[in-house]
C-alpha cells in the first residue's frame, strides 16, 4: 500500500463525453492507520465466507417453522396449541417472561418458557442522541459476541437497523464492522429478538412519546454488523418470521430492505424467493478499477455482474432497487464516476433504480473522509440530470458512532458500560 498518489485507469467504458480530464482523475488513496489489505493463499482479497466454528446459540421459537413450534411444545409435555399462545406473547406483547403468561397452566409454564424462548441478548448498553429520536443498542450474545442494532424514529414510521452477523468478513476497508473480521453468523432468532426488544423499549416510551397506540418497528435495514447474504438460511428464516401474520411479526415485506456487497449467486437466489423485500446494492464504484480496491468481494463478482443481478432482482420482484454510494473524498466521487455510474444503470433501462448516496461516516484510526458537500451536490445532480432518481441518505447516529459502518462493538465498549449503563440487563 502506498500513500503516493494514484492514477486511475480511465475506464473503457467512458465515452469522450464524460471523459475525465487528466488533473480530475488523480486521487489520493486514502490509507486506514495499519491498514493493508489481506490476501489469500492465490493473492486474492481475503474474505470470510464460513462462520468460525463457536457453541450454537439456544434454539428458540424464532428459529422453527410454526409446525415445528407445536412439535416441540408436545415434547415439552404441553398440548401443541399452547405453541400459539406463546406466539402472541413473544411477537405481539414482547415478553419472554414466563410471569406475564397467566394463560399458560401453573405447571409446566417455566420448562415450556425456558424450552421455547431462551434469553439470546443480554443488553450491555444503550447510547442515546440528545433528541432522544436515535438509541444504540449494545448486545452480548450467549457466547460473550457482542453485536450492535441502531433504531431510528421518523415522520410516520420507526427503523430499525439490525446486525445478521457478529463483525463481517468483507474486509471493506472504509467500514470499522469490516475491519473487525467475522465472529460468527447470528441465528433466526437472535435477528429477530434484536426487534422484539426494540418494540419493547419504544412500548415502554424509550423512544419518546408515541405517534399512536401499538406503535412499534416498522421498517427493518439489514445494514447493521454483517453481509445479510453471507448467513442467507438464517436471514431469509429471520424475514419469514418478520413477514408471517399469523405466526410471526406480520411486517409488510417492503419495509425491510437487505443490504448486501454483491454475492452474485445469493442475490439470485433472494429474487426467487417470492418475498419482495426492498434491495440494495452497496457499489461505491462503478468501475472495476476502484471497486476492486473498495469492496474486496469484487475480485469475485465484478461490478457488471453485480448490476446484472440488480436488475434481474427488479425484474423478478418488481421492487425498484437502490444503489449505496458512500461518497469518499477524492476517492469515487469525481464527476465522471457520476457520469459512469447514470450510464451503467441506463443501460440496464429506466425507473427500474435509484441511487443513495451517503457521505462517509468517519471510523476509528481511519483517513478516509466524507466528500465536500459542494461535490456530494455536483454528484447528486449529475446522476439526477441523467434520468436516475438520487437523493442523499441522511445519516443518523454519527455521534454516538451509530452511522453506517461505524458498528463495531468491542470489548473495550463493555468495559466502558459498566461506567455509562443506561438501562437494566432485561434478557427475560
Ligand atoms: N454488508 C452489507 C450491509 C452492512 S453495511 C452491505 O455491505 O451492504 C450498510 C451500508 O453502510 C453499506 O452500504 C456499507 O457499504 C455502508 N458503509 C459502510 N461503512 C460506511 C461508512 N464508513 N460510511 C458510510 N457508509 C458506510
Amino acid at each position: 500500500m502506498t500513500d503516493q498518489p494514484v492514477r486511475a485507469a480511465q475506464p473503457r467504458q467512458v465515452s469522450p463525453r464524460t471523459a475525465p480530464a487528466a488533473t480530475e482523475i488523480r486521487q489520493v488513496r486514502p490509507r486506514a492507520e495499519g491498514w493493508s489489505q489481506k490476501k489469500d493463499a492465490e493473492g486474492r482479497p481475503a474474505l470470510q465466507f464460513a462462520s468460525p466454528k463457536r457453541g450454537k446459540p439456544p434454539v428458540h421459537l424464532a428459529d422453527l417453522t410454526p409446525e415445528q413450534r407445536v412439535e416441540k411444545t408436545k415434547e415439552l409435555g404441553l398440548p401443541g396449541f399452547r405453541a400459539a399462545q406463546l406466539e402472541t406473547h413473544y411477537f405481539t406483547h414482547y415478553t419472554s417472561d414466563p410471569a406475564q403468561m397467566t394463560d399458560l397452566p401453573a405447571s409446566g409454564r417455566e420448562e415450556l418458557v425456558a424450552g421455547m424462548l431462551p434469553p439470546l441478548l443480554t443488553e450491555v448498553r444503550t447510547l442515546k442522541t440528545d433528541r432522544g429520536d436515535t438509541i444504540k443498542f449494545l448486545w452480548k450474545l450467549h457466547d460473550g459476541a457482542l453485536v450492535e442494532s441502531v433504531l431510528m424514529r421518523y415522520p410516520g414510521r420507526i427503523t430499525l437497523c439490525v446486525s445478521s452477523q457478529a463483525g463481517c468478513g468483507m474486509n471493506c476497508p472504509f467500514c470499522a464492522t469490516g475491519q473487525a473480521g467475522l465472529t460468527r453468523n447470528m441465528s433466526a432468532a437472535e435477528i429477530v429478538e434484536q426487534i422484539v426488544r426494540a418494540n419493547r423499549v419504544i412500548r415502554e416510551g424509550g423512544l419518546g412519546p408515541a405517534e399512536h397506540d401499538g406503535e412499534r418497528v416498522t421498517n427493518i435495514v439489514f445494514m447493521g454488523m454483517g453481509e445479510p447474504l453471507a448467513n442467507y438460511a438464517r436471514v431469509m428464516q429471520a424475514v419469514r418470521v418478520m413477514v408471517d401474520k399469523k405466526h410471526g411479526l406480520g411486517m409488510s415485506a417492503r419495509g425491510i430492505t437487505v443490504s448486501t456487497v454483491g454475492l452474485v449467486p445469493a442475490i439470485t437466489k433472494l429474487a426467487n424467493e417470492g418475498v419482495p423485500v426492498t434491495f440494495a446494492l452497496s457499489l461505491h464504484a462503478p468501475d472495476d478499477h476502484l471497486r476492486d480496491e473498495l469492496i474486496p468481494v469484487n475480485s469475485r463478482w465484478k461490478v457488471d455482474e453485480a448490476l446484472d443481478a440488480a436488475r434481474d432482482y427488479f425484474e423478478k420482484t418488481g421492487r425498484r432497487v437502490s444503489i449505496e454510494y458512500a461518497l469518499i473524498k477524492d476517492m469515487n466521487d469525481h464527476g465522471w464516476r457520476a457520469d459512469l455510474l447514470a450510464e451503467k444503470l441506463n443501460a440496464r433501462g429506466r425507473g427500474w433504480v435509484h441511487v443513495n448516496p451517503i457521505p462517509l461516516n468517519p471510523t476509528p484510526g481511519s483517513i478516509w473522509t466524507s466528500s465536500e458537500v459542494s461535490v456530494q451536490r455536483e454528484f447528486v445532480r449529475r446522476l439526477n440530470d441523467a434520468g436516475i432518481p438520487t437523493t442523499l441518505r441522511d445519516t443518523r447516529g454519527k455521534e454516538i458512532d451509530g452511522a453506517c459502518g461505524q458498528l463495531v462493538a468491542t470489548a473495550e465498549d463493555e468495559a466502558d458500560a459498566a461506567d455509562t449503563r443506561v438501562g437494566a440487563d432485561r434478557h427475560s
